[in-house]
């Protein structure tokens, strides 16, 4: 799972939800995959699919009986299906993932035996570290963007109380005094005052 994380960690410098998988034979490394479905414009490049792709391209085959697969998040059903496929025999995933997981968080496909008679799953190995990452992840993310738009205003703040500068240092025949932080103009999000009710 350690090795999961760290292909985690890849995700997240390029930017992507940083979920990790390794695929390992024994004890064998054979394949490791990080989660980068906007930066290869994919919708299938979950951590999971990337690393069954390159052990399946490795062992040139596309069932990989008595392989097991290390996720730092529950799979989803798109990669329960793909790992059912290549007839993996154990997943072992972190942190649970309530709205798209695949292994009893959301449905349970590996417990239906008309589905699946190949795969043993074990869930919730290392799942606080595991969730601590993407939820610091989304956290950062959030605060990016907080910042990102109190940036924005503030720019348009600026250009207003520049011009109010100028007028004020007109006026008063003096320096202009540093802007009020809270002078930038009224956030888009704000319904127009002209709604009617
Ligand atoms: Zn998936």
């Amino acid at each position: 799972m350690a090795l999961a994380q760290a292909a985690a960690e890849e995700a997240r410098a390029a930017g992507e939800v940083p979920v990790g998988a390794v695929l390992v034979r024994g004890d064998e490394v054979i394949a490791t995959g990080f989660n980068h479905p906007i930066g290869s414009h994919d919708p299938s490049a979950h951590a999971e699919m990337v690393a069954l792709r390159a052990a399946a391209r490795s062992l040139e085959n596309y069932r990989l009986p008595g392989c097991e697969l290390y996720v730092t998040l529950e799979p989803c059903l798109m990669c329960a299906g793909a790992l059912m496929h290549a007839r993996i025999a154990r997943v072992v995933f972190g942190a649970r993932d309530p709205k798209t997981g695949a292994c009893g968080s959301v449905v349970d496909a590996f417990a239906n035996p008309q589905l699946n008679h190949h795969t043993t799953v074990s869930g919730g190995v290392l799942e606080a570290e595991c969730g601590a990452a993407l939820r610091s992840f989304f956290a950062e993310r959030r605060r990016a963007s907080r910042e990102a738009r109190a940036a924005a205003r503030g720019e348009s703040g600026e250009k207003i109380t520049a011009e109010a500068r100028g007028k004020a240092a007109e006026q008063a025949g003096h320096a202009a005094v540093e802007p009020a932080a809270n002078t930038a103009t009224p956030s888009s999000s704000e319904p127009p005052s002209t709604t009617p009710l």
